[in-house]
Formats: C-alpha cells, structure tokens, sequence
C-alpha cells in the first residue's frame, strides 16, 4: 500500500475571497510507516486532513492509494475506498455522538458499513475492540460524558478501528487531551500501528511531538509543505529557516501560553491566507530573508539525499545542507 498526494488545493470561496488554506501539497507514504505533518495554527493541516478522508473535496490534485484516485472515486467504490482510510480527531468530545453510549457508536459504524451484520457478533466485536485500545467491555454502556478525556480518544480511536483501516490520519489526537494522559494515548497509537500494521498521517502544531512517532516529516507553512525528509534530518539538521524556529521554540506547559509561543519566537503573525505574502511565503517573518525571497518563490527542491527544502538559501545558511550530513 503506498498513499500519494500530488499537488493538493484546497481554496475555500469566502465572501473575502479565496482562502487558500493548502495550495499545492504533495507527499508520499509508504506501508506501515508514519508521516507526520507539522506546522502552526491555521497552515492547512486540518483541511490535508479532511480531504484524506474526503470530508472536504479537494479544489485540485489527487489523493491516490495504490494508484486510485480517491478524489475522483464515486459510489460502491468511494465506500470501500474510504475503508480504507480513517480518521482520528482532534477533539473526542465534539466528534462523538452525545446520545450514542461507546458501544451504540461502535457498533453503528459495523453495522451501517455492513462489517458484522449479526446483532450478538457485532456485541462481540465491539468488546473486542474497546479491549483493543485498552478499555474495559462495562465501558460499552457509557455515554462520552461519563468518560475521561483519554477514555473518550480511545473509543475515537476504536471507532477508526472498526472499519479495519489501512491508513489513519490523527488530526492532533493528544492535543485535548490532560499532559498526564497524552503519554499513554500516544503508547496506545504506537502499539496499534505496530501490530495492526497501519500506516499513519500524524498531525501536530508541535515538532517535538511527532519526531518521535514518524519515520518522515513535513513541514507546511501557509498552505504549502516547506520542508520534507527523514524524521532525524528535519528535527536535528533542518533546511529551512521556518523549521529551525520550529525547533528551537522552547516548550511552555501551559496550554493557553503554549498555542502563543511560536509567534513570540518567531517575528510577527502568520499571514492571511487570503492574502499570502509574495515570493517565499516565509519572508516577511523569515530573519535572512532577502530582495529575492519576496521576487521569487523558492521551490521544494532535494538539498541532501531524500531531505526537500523550499527555501534559496539553505546551502548558505546551513552546512548539513552541503551534504556533510544525510538522512
Ligand atoms: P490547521 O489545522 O493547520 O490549524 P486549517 O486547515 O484548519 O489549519 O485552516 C487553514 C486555513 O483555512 C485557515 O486560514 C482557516 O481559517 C481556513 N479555513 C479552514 N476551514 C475553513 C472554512 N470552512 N471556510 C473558510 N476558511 C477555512
Ligand atoms: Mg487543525
């Protein structure tokens, strides 16, 4: 299984005019691998995320798994193709049904995709599933309010599950979540993909969350993907002034503060993206920006092996970039 995205658009029409929220994207994922996709607030990652799973339709490109275009699949093929990919959600609360105790939700999704038709098989499935991601059978019975934070992200994540996915996109699945669960959520993640064999798109703000989980990483700023390479390479040895700010903001625990602290270390807000910037995207905040970066947009181009960066200066701003160091 490999999923391909080839220059993805998606330009939401506003009385504004066009929000370009993602504006050429492509990327490739290999079988049982985790790509993770990082970027500040409001860069796209949401809107990538919605297309995977065609909640949102692209305004162009193509999403193809093994070759298929999901974009363009419609009817009894659309349903199995989007089998085969699921999501997980930022925010467990606002995605589960209120009224639906876990086991009502679960067994919803097996019925209406006609995965367990029989009423005492399908009871049993969704046992099985709540103990999959570590939940007890007595948790069928309960409402998402009657659940932990951490309880309600894992019945999003049986929920997923059901369907017997082979990719999953996790739009910032610990970021609602309390510090002191996070760790085991992300556990739980790693755990299933390693013995489910799944394959993963993982969505955070924070750089330092996903080089743990991904093989390779991609960087996006205002709609586009700026950097893309092994997990190593773009967390220790980035290519593009964006991702260095990325890295070396330091941590605050406090969520409210944490959701602030790119725009202190990095010069400036993020732009509109009615109106990006431009040249580089990147130039106005950017601290070695020159006449060129606002001329001339700078294309994502391999600098060492395997590691892409759109930026014109890499090779000058950084020496890893003159290959002494490869991913
Ligand atoms: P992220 O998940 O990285 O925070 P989003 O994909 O949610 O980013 O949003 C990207 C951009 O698109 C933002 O500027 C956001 O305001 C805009 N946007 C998102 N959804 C819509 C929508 N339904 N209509 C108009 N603009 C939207
Ligand atoms: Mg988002």
């Amino acid at each position: 299984m490999t999923l391909v995205v080839e220059d993805l658009v998606k330009h939401y029409r506003t009385r504004e005019g066009p929000v370009r929220a993602v504006d050429g994207i492509s990327f490739a994922v290999e079988s049982g691998q985790t790509l993770g996709l990082v970027g500040e607030s409001g860069c796209g990652k949401s809107t990538t995320a919605k297309m995977l799973v065609r909640l949102v339709r692209p305004t162009s490109g193509r999403i193809l798994i093994d070759g298929e275009d999901i974009a363009s699949t419609r009817g009894a093929a659309l349903t199995r193709m989007r089998g085969r990919i699921q999501m997980v959600f930022q925010d467990p609360h606002a995605s589960l049904d209120p009224r639906l105790t876990a086991g009502s939700t679960l067994g919803e999704v097996l019925a209406v995709r006609r995965i367990v038709r029989d009423r005492v098989e399908r009871r049993a499935r969704v046992n099985e599933l709540l103990e999959l991601v570590g939940l007890t059978a007595s948790v069928a019975d309960r409402y998402p309010h009657q659940l932990s934070g951490g309880q309600r992200q894992r019945v999003g994540i049986a929920r997923a599950l059901a369907v017997e996915p082979e990719i999953i996109v996790l739009d910032e699945p610990l970021s609602a979540l309390d510090v002191s669960v996070r760790a085991e959520i992300m556990n739980l993640l790693t755990r299933l993909r390693d013995e489910l064999g799944l394959t993963y798109v993982f969505i955070s703000h924070d750089l330092g969350m996903v080089r743990h989980v991904s093989d390779r990483i991609a960087v996006m700023y205002l709609g586009q993907v700026i950097e893309l390479g092994g997990w190593r390479a773009v967390s220790d040895a980035p290519l593009h002034p964006y991702t260095r700010s990325l890295r070396d903001a330091v941590p605050v625990p406090d969520p409210e503060l944490e959701s602030q602290r790119l725009v202190t270390t990095l010069r400036g807000e993020v732009p509109d993206a009615l109106n990006p910037p431009a040249g580089c995207r990147f130039h106005p905040r950017c601290p070695h920006a020159e006449d060129r970066c606002q001329a001339e947009v700078p294309q994502l181009r391999e600098i060492t092996q395997r590691h892409e960066a759109a930026c014109h200066f890499s090779e000058q701003l950084y020496p890893e970039a003159r290959g002494l160091l490869s991913s």
